[in-house]
């Protein structure tokens, strides 16, 4: 199926040439990567005629239709345009076929709002920061009067070590060790954090709860806490994920952070779930690019792969190379749930403002251009009760045998031997 700049299924009148191009192209796509990769039959006269089609394609494609995306398997898809959709398919009457429509303008015009707040909450803490070097950080709290600053987080997804740029094919049934990466960009610079957590250094065992709260808190607060600029206004940008991002521990972190004096007003906003495309994604595409193409045998060649892939991009491991901790895993949602109450009705909201004007209050709106916020109170008892250092670091649950057992015997001959007692060593003793 073919899209339009909206995520709009282009009607039929490009179903012609797309079927004239896809002759020329994607026919014999998978016969002429073998023939091309085959250097023994470098003078194939097949290998000349695939090339010149791809070549005629590709010109085809790009002068009469380049505006034309094709929607990729991993960007999301959103709900309600694909209900909206089928809505205006099944039409029959005038009046379904105008509230259908009406509905689907509203709901792109809706879009387009929450993608333009997005844009221009990116331009202010670019131009706020445009004119200053990129300073030591982290500064101490509240120390400046930054009025922008902006960050987005977010999960990648995952990825799996060994890998090799050309694929092993029996290694493809396998399950190699998988590593998590979880983004948080500071737009103003930019500089893009990106957390690689192997599946030894979770709150679970085996990589289990990677998504939860404790993760994600653990990681942001980090990010947070070591490259702070001082500024008493923070804004974010998150994915619309419950079980990550839009969940009571979160909302809780924010009113954790005004009671804790790290900043004076949070405001944490949310695009709507399937049109959440923004740069930190850019920063994963450079990524996933790299990796593609890079022999990563261990979770070092990884972070090597991150630097590699975009100046803005930076690893960061769990432990250090002298064996050190870069940074902590918390217990943050015990921590938090013993001091905050769950936000009732909170997955029809997307702005959450906190303000040291009301400490242990979170402000609701469900989209940008509400008159009016909702107040709902965080805190359970006095805001004075509330514990300002941060709970106590815990320690990742690990492998479990089976798992150490299973890397050692299946996936340990796939990687190169000077590497294999860092990826898969021997099974610990029980
Ligand atoms: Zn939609």
């Amino acid at each position: 199926m073919l899209f339009d700049d909206f995520n709009e299924p282009i009607i039929d009148q490009n179903e012609l040439l797309r079927q004239q191009i896809q002759s020329l192209v994607v026919e014999d796509e998978t016969r002429g990567d073998q023939l091309i990769a085959d250097e023994e039959r470098a003078d194939d006269p097949d290998l000349e005629t695939i090339r010149k089609k791809r070549q005629n394609g590709c010109y085809i494609w790009n002068t009469c239709c380049g505006h034309i995306k094709i929607s990729k398997p991993e960007e999301d898809v959103c709900g309600k345009c694909e209900k909206l959709r089928k809505m205006i398919t099944d039409a029959h009457t005038e009046n379904e076929k105008l509230l259908a429509a009406d509905a689907m303008r509203d709901h792109i015009i809706a879009v387009k709002k929450e993608k333009e707040l997005y844009k221009t909450c990116i331009t202010k803490a670019k131009e706020e920061l445009s004119n200053i070097a990129i300073p030591s950080f982290p500064a101490e709290p509240l120390s400046s009067d930054y009025q922008h600053v902006h960050v987005t987080f977010d999960f990648a997804q995952g990825v799996s070590i060994p890998h090799f740029a050309r694929q092993i094919g029996a290694l493809y049934f396998l399950t190699p060790r998988k590593i998590q990466i979880f983004g948080v960009r500071f737009d103003g610079f930019p500089l893009q954090l990106n957390y690689l957590i192997d599946e030894d250094q979770t709150v679970g065992e085996d990589g289990r709860n990677v998504h939860g709260p404790n993760s994600v808190i653990s990681m942001l607060d980090d990010a947070l806490s070591k490259y702070s600029l001082g500024e008493r206004v923070l804004t974010l940008h998150s994915d619309n994920c419950a079980g990550q991002n839009k969940n009571m521990y979160v909302m809780a972190y924010f009113a954790w952070r005004i009671l804790a004096g790290l900043n004076t007003e949070v405001n944490l906003k949310m695009q709507i779930a399937g049109h959440a495309r923004c740069l930190i994604d850019g920063g994963f595409a450079h990524l996933k690019r790299q990796y593609r193409r890079t022999d990563v045998d261990t979770l070092v060649h990884l972070a090597e792969v991150v630097t590699k892939s975009a100046y803005s991009n930076r690893p960061v491991l769990y432990k250090a190379t002298n064996g050190s901790r870069n940074w902590e895993l918390r217990d943050w949602k015990s921590f938090l749930s013993a001091h905050f109450r769950s936000l009732r009705g909170i997955s029809s909201y997307h702005y959450f403002r906190f303000s040291s004007t009301y400490p242990g209050k979170v402000f609701l709106k469900k989209c940008d251009d509400d008159e009016s916020e909702t107040t709902f109170t965080l805190v359970k008892r006095s805001v004075d009760q509330v514990p300002l250092n941060r709970p106590d670091p815990v320690t990742p649950k690990g492998l479990s045998r089976d798992r150490q057992k299973y890397l050692f015997k299946s996936v340990r001959p796939y990687v190169r031997p000077m590497f294999q007692d860092i990826t898969c060593p021997t099974p610990s003793e029980e």
